[in-house]
């Protein structure tokens, strides 16, 4: 090395979200400053944690029997000098290129998030996003007036090198000394931030934000953190707020869990796991578990960090730790997915999850229907990826219902209170509750109090077809023609028959439903089954795949409005006086556009109207006809 090479230091300039992140730091006087320590913490475990995967497979490694731990320093200062703190690791160290990569010149996702947000502005509060989530390493300029990170890479040949800023608007890069592999930041303390400067302090921060990190992190002698670990304890000696400090420090995750399951077991597999359902599907900005999956661990040592060969692709949202004395300990990904107790240990899993969120349904209704807000969705597409996935799921799924009252029910809860007469569960299909509840199609079912399940998510449409049955009752969609049904008292009959319009009038009004509609349907016929509702459309019997329209018009595919079959309520006021205007005035405009409007409203009603603002105009003419007739 020549004499300039290693004294050279070499400036750089901050990427402009960067710059922008450490403005807003250093001169935010923010009371949850002390975060800063454990985005430090965090960076040292991810690097030990990487140190560690390493050297599963690699031996020459600098410095290969050195304990992965983090060390915390407070050095004796001269009085009135600026207070000191060093944070140590053994973690993989980075080279001179990587610190200037890592440190300063990529334009990290973390930033670029949290810039985007503080620009959103309004509601949302730089000094609350970064409680909330950290900005990663450049928070340590809340306290810091200068760092200094030295550090080598594990890579025996490469040097140490360190990287120095100032929070200004550039960093610069130096040679430095030091012997051992890992990283050791050097932070010089802002006057206003020297309280950070106490053994007691940092003891008290990392209790509080850092104590489930799984390497030991010293302040001088003693170890700060726990770093035991919780999922090999009874669950009996461990509190709920153990469990949710334990969650917030592995995920840095805002939100509660929805759910927390922890046990062991030592049949059919040894197994200790914490397991925890997120709040949210979607991970918080700068959480830190990154991909789907569990932390897998064999006799409590890391060996995959987002394991997602244990739960089925639809439990991947589950998230924790899952350890078993009866995994090997230097198993390679390979061996990880053909390993026949990997394929116990997920049976074991997924029965565990699904009992809780069983229990769950049963004794917290309303944590269940946030859960199924957020997750249902997977459990859906579960059948549509793997119809075997039906047993376990199907007892999760929830709707509304036409006796619901808002609520949701299950289908357990449906059978359940069918009458003894009743055979079949019957479903309809639509857009919203709100507009299937108007269905015409529960016209007889509401004659007959009997129950209909709303099935208003798109993904209902889709995986109809592949549900035939539930514990032995068929599921059946109400919108088929010819759906038996126990007859209705004789009293609601003969009531019925009294308000029939006469028999010539009514051929009448069919014929020019007929002439109106044209193509559009396939047939246009008197309903045995309405009852509240002037017509419906149904399928005819030979249709196959209808659910199939509905997802295409959602999708905005190619969609064609599917040829239905008109079913006319004959005993219904409109019906009776529209029969009665086709006899008396059989060209007048109103019959036509009746006709057009009444089909118009029932595709609206099935979900299948390509465009419902077409008949914006038409309403129009039928109000102007109206009001005419009112003068
Ligand atoms: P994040 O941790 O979300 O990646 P940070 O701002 O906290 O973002 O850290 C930026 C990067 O700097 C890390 O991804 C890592 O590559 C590197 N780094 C930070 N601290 C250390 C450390 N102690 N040891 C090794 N690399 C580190
Ligand atoms: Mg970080």
């Amino acid at each position: 090395m020549t004499t300039q090479e290693k004294t050279q230091t070499d400036s750089y300039n901050f990427k402009a979200e960067i710059k922008q992140v450490l403005h807003i730091l250093v001169h935010s006087l923010y009371q949850d400053r002390e975060i800063f320590l454990r985005e430090l913490i965090s960076n040292a475990s991810d690097a030990i944690t990487r140190m560690h995967f390493e050297m599963l497979t690699n031996r020459d490694v600098l410095d290969h029997d050195v304990e992965l731990a983090m060390h915390i320093e407070i050095p004796e200062v001269a009085e009135g000098e600026p207070k000191q703190i060093i944070i140590k690791d053994s973690g993989i160290g980075m080279t001179k290129d990587e610190l200037v990569q890592n440190l300063g010149t990529i334009a990290q996702s973390g930033a670029r998030e949290f810039l985007s947000k503080v620009e959103e502005g309004a509601h949302f509060d730089a000094t609350d996003l970064i409680g909330q989530f950290g900005v990663g390493f450049y928070s340590v300029f809340m306290v810091a007036d200068e760092v200094r990170v030295v550090s080598r890479s594990y890579k025996k040949r490469a040097k140490a090198a360190a990287w120095v800023c100032d929070g200004s608007d550039s960093f610069r890069i130096e040679p430095a000394e030091k012997e051992d592999r890992g990283t050791e930041i050097y932070i010089t303390l802002r006057k206003d931030a020297e309280e950070f400067a106490s053994e007691w302090k940092l003891k008290q921060i990392i209790k509080k934000h850092s104590d489930f990190v799984r390497y030991p992190i010293y302040i001088g002698e003693t170890q700060a953190n726990q770093q035991k670990s919780l999922w090999r304890q009874r669950p009996s000696d461990v509190e709920n707020d153990d469990y949710l400090n334990f969650y917030r420090q592995m995920t840095m995750e805002f939100e509660e869990p929805l759910l927390t399951a922890h046990f062991s077991t030592d049949v059919p597999v040894n197994v200790h796991a914490l397991l925890f359902v997120p709040g949210k599907r979607e991970p918080g900005i700068l959480a830190a578990r990154k991909d789907p999956g569990v932390m897998l661990y064999s006799h409590n040592v890391l060996i995959q960090e987002y394991c997602t060969d244990l739960l089925p692709p639809w439990l991947q949202f589950v998230d924790g730790v899952v350890d078993s004395e009866d995994l090997p300990l230097n198993v390679s990904r390979e061996t990880v997915q053909n390993n026949r107790l990997m394929a116990q240990l997920g049976k074991t899993l997924k029965g565990r999850i699904l009992r809780e969120l069983k229990k769950l349904g049963q004794e917290e209704p309303e944590k269940y229907e946030a859960f199924w807000r957020e997750f249902g969705r997977a459990f859906k597409e579960a059948i549509a990826i793997d119809p075997t996935a039906k047993e376990d799921v199907l007892p999760l799924y929830r709707y509304r219902s036409s006796k619901s009252d808002g609520k949701l029910v299950s289908l357990d809860e449906y059978v359940a209170r069918m009458p003894e007469t009743q055979e079949a569960i019957y479903f309809v299909l639509g857009d919203t509750a709100a507009s299937v509840a108007h269905s015409p199609h529960l016209d007889p079912f509401k004659a007959r109090d009997l129950e209909v399940l709303y099935w208003v998510d798109p993904l209902d449409a889709l995986i109809s077809p592949s549900l035939s049955e539930y514990q032995g009752k068929p599921l059946q969609n109400v919108d088929e023609a010819d759906i038996e049904l126990p007859d209705v008292t004789e009293a609601e009959a003969e009531a019925e028959a009294e308000t029939a319009v006469p028999e010539a009038d009514f051929n009448r009004f069919v014929g020019r439903c007929v002439t109106t509609l044209g193509e559009r349907i396939t047939e246009v016929r008197e309903s045995k089954v309405l009852k509240d509702s002037p017509v419906r459309l149904v399928s005819p019997k030979d249709s196959h795949n209808k659910e199939m329209h509905r997802i295409q018009r959602l999708l905005n595919q190619d969609y064609e409005v599917p040829k239905k079959i008109l079913e006319i309520n004959r005993n219904h006021p409109l019906i009776a006086d529209l029969s009665r205007l086709a006899a008396e005035q059989p060209d007048a405009p109103l019959l036509r556009l009746s006709i057009e409007q009444l089909y118009a409203s029932a595709l609206v009603q099935e979900g299948l109207h390509p465009n419902p603002a077409d008949m914006l105009p038409r309403i129009q003419e039928l109000m102007e006809i109206a009001a005419g007739a009112g003068k």
